[in-house]
C-alpha cells in the first residue's frame, strides 16, 4: 500500500483551540489496514508517529510536530440488536456526538449522558470521557486497536483498558502504544435510571420532564451543555482547561478552615476533589478577557479558556501560567491542565 502523507500541515486546523505549528507529515487514515504501512513508512524515516481524532483535547506547541500525524477517519456504525441485548461497533473516526444521536434514535440508551462531547469515538476510551456522572467505561465492552508493541491488531476488553476517572492505560502507562480503530459498546433497551446528576435533575424538574427516555435525557444534556459551554465550531476552546485538583486530608483541612464553602467531593478516605471553577470564580476570573494574550475565560464556565485572537500557543501558555499563579497564591493549590500539550 502506497503511503502519501501531506507535508508541512498547520496543526491549528487539527485542534479546537486553533493554535500551534505545523506537522511535518500528516495522513488521514480511513481503514485499519493503512496503519501498518504508515508505521513502516515512518520507521524508515525515523519519525515519531501519533494518532489523533479531532484535536478537541490537544493544544499543539508553536514548534509543531516533527513526525507523522495519523488522523483517524475510520468510519462505520454497526448495531446488533435483539430483544435481550444491543451492541454497537463504531469506527474510531466517527464523530462522537453523531454516534450518540444515532444510538438514541434507535431507542437505545447508555450513552445519552455523553451527548455533545466533541471528538471522535476512537478517542473516548483514551481519557475515559465522562459527563453528568457517567463515563464511557460504563458501556464499553472492548476496543479494537493496532498494538505498536506487538505490531498487530488486538482486541482489549474493558478490564484490560484499566479505566479510572479521566484515565486509562491509553493516556498513562501505554500512551501512544495503541491506535484505536473501533469501540464496541453494550447498550440497553431500558430508559436511563435516576438519580441524575444535580444540574440535569434540576433541568428535568424545571421543565417538567418526567419521562426519562434516552431522547429526553439527551435533549436535556444538550440544553444544559449549550447554556454553559462554547461550541468549538464557533469559539476556539478545548473544553475544561483545568482539572479539579485532588488533595489530601491535611491540605483539605487547612483549606476548609479558611474557605468553608469550597465545593468538594470525597474520592476516598485520604483524598478529596475540590472545585477548580469555584476557586477561579473567587478570584473574579470568570468572563475575564486578557488583551495582551488574546485569551479569555468563558463567561458561563470558568474552567474554559477561549482563544479570542491569540497569535500563538505561547500566548495561551502565558495566560494559563498567570491563572495558575493566582490560584497558587490565594489557595496554595496548583491547577493541572486537562488538554494535552504536544
Ligand atoms: C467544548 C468541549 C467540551 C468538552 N467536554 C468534555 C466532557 O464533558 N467530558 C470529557 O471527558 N471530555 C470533554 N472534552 C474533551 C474532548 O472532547 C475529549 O477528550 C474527546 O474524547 C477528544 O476526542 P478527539 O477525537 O478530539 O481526540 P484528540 O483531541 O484528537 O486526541 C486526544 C488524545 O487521544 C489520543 N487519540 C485520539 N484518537 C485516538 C485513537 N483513535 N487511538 C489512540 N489514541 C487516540 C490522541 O493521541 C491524544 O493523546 C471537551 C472538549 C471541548 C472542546
Amino acid at each position: 500500500m502506497k503511503i502519501e502523507p501531506k507535508e508541512n500541515i498547520p496543526l491549528s486546523s487539527y485542534s479546537t483551540m486553533r493554535l500551534g505549528g505545523p506537522a511535518r507529515y500528516l495522513l488521514e487514515i480511513t481503514s485499519p489496514f493503512e496503519i501498518e504501512p504508515a508505521l513502516k513508512w515512518a520507521e524508515e524515516k525515523n519519525l515519531d508517529v501519533m494518532m489523533i481524532g479531532q484535536g478537541s483535547n490537544i493544544v499543539w506547541n508553536d514548534a509543531g510536530f516533527d513526525g507523522l500525524i495519523l488522523v483517524n477517519k475510520i468510519m462505520g456504525l454497526e448495531m446488533q440488536d435483539n430483544e435481550y441485548q444491543a451492541f454497537a461497533v463504531i469506527g474510531g473516526g466517527e464523530p462522537w456526538d453523531s454516534v450518540v444521536a444515532r444510538i438514541v434514535d434507535a431507542n437505545l440508551s447508555g450513552v445519552e449522558h455523553l451527548s455533545l462531547i466533541p471528538g471522535t469515538a476512537g478517542a473516548t476510551p483514551v481519557q475515559n470521557v465522562g459527563a453528568y456522572g457517567r463515563e464511557i467505561a460504563d458501556v464499553l465492552v472492548c476496543v479494537q486497536a493496532y498494538d505498536r508493541q506487538a505490531n498487530k491488531m488486538v482486541i482489549l476488553s474493558k478490564t484490560e483498558c484499566d479505566f479510572s476517572y479521566r484515565k486509562s492505560r491509553f493516556n498513562t502507562v501505554d500512551k501512544n502504544r495503541f491506535f484505536i480503530t473501533s469501540v464496541t459498546l453494550a447498550l440497553s433497551h431500558d430508559n436511563p435510571m435516576p438519580p441524575f446528576y444535580p444540574a440535569l435533575e434540576a433541568f428535568l424538574k424545571s421543565h417538567n420532564i418526567t419521562q426519562h427516555t434516552a431522547k429526553n435525557i439527551r435533549q436535556a444534556v444538550i440544553e444544559v451543555r449549550n447554556s454553559k459551554l462554547p461550541d468549538p465550531a464557533k469559539v476556539a476552546n478545548c473544553g475544561s482547561f483545568f482539572a479539579n485538583p485532588i488533595i489530601d486530608n491535611m491540605q483539605l483541612d487547612s483549606l476548609v478552615e479558611q474557605y468553608p464553602g469550597i465545593p468538594r467531593w470525597e474520592i476516598d478516605s485520604d483524598n478529596t476533589k475540590i472545585s477548580a471553577a469555584w476557586m477561579l470564580e473567587q478570584l473574579k476570573l470568570k468572563g475575564y478577557h486578557e488583551p495582551n494574550t488574546g485569551m479569555a475565560i468563558w463567561d458561563k464556565h470558568s474552567l474554559v479558556l477561549v482563544n479570542e485572537n491569540a497569535p500563538n500557543t505561547a500566548s495561551l501558555l502565558a495566560f494559563r501560567d498567570a491563572i495558575v499563579k493566582k490560584v497558587e497564591e490565594k489557595f496554595g493549590v496548583t491547577l493541572q491542565q486537562e488538554p494535552e500539550l504536544i
